[in-house]
């Protein structure tokens, strides 16, 4: 079996980066000890190395495809979604009372990710299932609950959400589905919704989609969207499941995640479609807010994990290719020696380290985010604080790892030299695949209008101060250790670049130029990605450093010095960067505002 992830990795960021067992002592969670969480966890490995990874290559090579008013996927498919009902992935997070597990989700994100890194084409299917099935309990009348999430957690049945129509994809308030009240409390559905991920297979019992649409004679924008329960097959009251005039027009063809169907769906073509009303009429965006919050931390976890796989994939290659001499002292080469590996290459070794300093760090973000998000849930009397940490990283979680990790896979790629381009090898498959995460659950460019229009202006500027305060805090513990001392004051040099850049854009902002004041949202999100991966870094230096001092017996010191060294890789070759991505956000040029003249030839 071919290395995708590294559990000792994993457990390390886990339990001792994020110290998972304090937060293991909250009566949320303190049914669960570190050993069932690694019995748990050791499960979704076996499954992902038994039933995900085998086909990864062939859902690629014989993708979804649309015929006589089907999507048909691979035919493994059933099982799996089963197997993870039974495994408890689906409703791993969910309350006990629910029918879940009732684990932190930092647990649920860390088996996706072993499931994404073993086969990235699946577990949406179980993710948006359980994202759809959390909508229905947290918002809907209970009724909904018992008629729909326990078979949607057993994985029997399928869940979606159903934003996107031809005219709105980054821009909601155009949604045009409509939504018409009839006598008994019900609405009558109508309208296409695009891109829907697991939108229509063959394999599921039911598909339950959670669909914004306007309700007849609401307001315009984002103020008039509702939320509805869209069922393919509505339950009649004698609990048979009755077609509900939701047809499938097609499945989206893509250039990755091709095993993954993506559905064109019609609503009500023949006045039919009947929805449930979740939750009060035109709060539909907010309550989907819990969904796509939650999506977002899982498409940054999703390209963690494919970055994941393609550096084992790509070291496992430099590890067995020879080609090219070693320069000796005076740039002669040892052609005595013979050909080496291609690993022993400085410049491969750059592209390996890029790939480990961007995946590792990448993932300690994700596990960082989804640990604010459970002291959110469990610790009741702090919420708020931790609400406004989870607030600032959320848009920076789903980004970093969607835009980084595509150069990382890039890198991986080149090292395979002319194998990487080819369809024998898997990096070009990674490569198409990672693709879409810069793009779904909003795109790059709308996650740094968040991060830089909203969150950064939030409550007076606290959740910011909230977030620096954090990794000032991580830069003083730094500082008083000696391997560290160097790497916590180059963390600490990069916050005067940040309150310059925000002394500069903010009177932008208080003229009311706000096109010009977020015009580069862009680089200011990639600059204040790097700050907070390097936080994470640091954070991960500590560790290491402290179990090395301890002489640890829980992690080898070789894998720790590594940790140590990688970290450093960060700092010299990517923190190191960000001087010039705020002197250009800080350059009073503006070159980027739409005037009068068309845009030129
Ligand atoms: C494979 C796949 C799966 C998907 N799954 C789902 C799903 O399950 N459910 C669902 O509802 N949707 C889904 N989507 C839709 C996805 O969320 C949208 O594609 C995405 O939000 C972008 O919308 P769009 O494609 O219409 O692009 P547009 O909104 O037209 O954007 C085009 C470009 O303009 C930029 N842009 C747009 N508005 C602004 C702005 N105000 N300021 C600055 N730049 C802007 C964007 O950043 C982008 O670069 C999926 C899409 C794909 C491709």
């Amino acid at each position: 079996m071919a290395a995708y992830f590294n559990m000792e990795t994993l457990k390390f960021l886990m339990f001792n980066v994020h110290k998972l067992e304090e937060l293991l002592l909250n009566e949320r969670y303190n049914a669960f000890d570190k050993e069932s969480i690694l019995l748990f966890l050791q499960s979704v490995a076996d499954f992902s190395d038994q039933d995900l990874y085998p086909i990864f290559k062939e859902m690629d090579e014989k993708p979804a495809k649309f015929s006589e008013g089907k999507i048909h996927v691979h035919p493994k498919i059933k099982d799996i979604l089963i197997k993870q009902g039974e495994l408890g992935i689906i409703g791993a997070s969910f309350d006990e009372a629910m029918g879940g597990l009732q684990l932190p989700a930092t647990v649920m994100h860390a088996a996706y990710f072993i499931m994404e890194a073993a086969n990235n084409h699946i577990p949406g299917y179980a993710g948006l299932t359980a994202g759809a099935a959390h909508l229905i309990s947290s918002f809907a009348d209970k009724k909904y609950h018992e008629q729909y999430v326990p078979n949607m957690l057993s994985g029997e049945w399928s869940g979606t959400m159903c934003l996107s129509e031809p005219q709105a994809g980054s821009g909601l308030s155009d949604i045009k589905c409509s939504a018409k009240p009839l006598d008994d409390g019900t609405f009558l559905i109508k309208g296409h919704k695009i891109f829907i991920s697991g939108g229509d297979h063959e394999y599921a019992g039911n598909i339950v989609h959670l669909l914004l649409a306007r309700i007849v004679g609401a307001p315009a924008g984002t103020k008039g969207i509702s939320l509805f329960i869209v069922p393919k097959y509505k339950i009649s009251p004698d609990q048979t499941l009755v077609n509900n005039d939701v047809i499938t027009a097609g499945d989206f063809q893509k250039m990755g995640q091709r095993g993954y169907c993506t559905a064109h769906l019609v609503f009500g073509d023949n006045d039919q479609c009947t929805g449930y009303l979740v939750g009060e009429p035109n709060k539909g965006l907010s309550y989907m807010f819990q969904m796509m919050n939650d999506a977002r931390i899982a498409v940054g976890r999703g390209g963690a994990a494919i970055a994941s796989a393609a550096y084992y994939a790509s070291l496992q290659y430099a590890q067995e290719r020879q080609q090219g001499r070693r320069l000796l002292s005076g740039g002669r080469k040892d052609e005595s020696a013979g050909p080496t590996l291609i690993i022993n290459h400085p410049d491969v070794r750059r592209m390996l380290f890029l790939q480990k300093a961007i995946y590792e760090g990448s993932l300690s973000l994700i596990l960082q985010s989804s640990i604010y998000h459970d002291r959110e849930i469990s610790d009741k009397e702090n919420n708020n604080h931790w609400n406004l940490l989870l607030e600032f990283l959320t848009p920076i979680t789903k980004t970093y790892p969607s835009e980084k990790g595509k150069l990382a896979v890039d890198n991986g790629l080149q090292i395979l030299g002319g194998y990487g381009f080819c369809a024998d090898f898997i990096l070009q498959q990674y490569y198409r695949d990672i693709r879409i995460m810069s793009i779904y659950e909003g795109t790059t460019g709308i996650q740094s209008l968040d991060l830089l229009g909203r969150k950064v202006l939030m409550e007076n500027g606290l959740v910011l101060k909230t977030m620096l305060a954090e990794i000032q805090h991580t830069i003083s513990e730094g500082k008083m250790d000696e391997r560290l001392i160097i790497t916590a004051k180059e963390l600490e040099d990069q916050l005067p670049m940040v309150e310059a850049t925000l002394a500069h854009l903010i009177p932008i902002a208080m003229k009311g130029e706000t096109e010009k004041f977020v015009s580069d949202a862009n680089l200011f999100m990639e600059a204040i990605g790097t700050i907070v991966v390097a936080w994470q870094w640091l954070k991960i230096g500590i560790t290491a450093s402290n179990a090395l001092n301890s002489s640890d017996a829980a992690f080898s010191a070789s894998m720790l010095k590594n940790k140590l060294h990688t970290m450093r890789f960060f700092y010299k070759y990517e923190l190191a960067r960000n001087k010039s991505i705020f002197k250009i956000i800080q350059s009073d040029e503006v070159l980027t505002l739409a005037e009068d003249e068309a845009f030129p030839d």
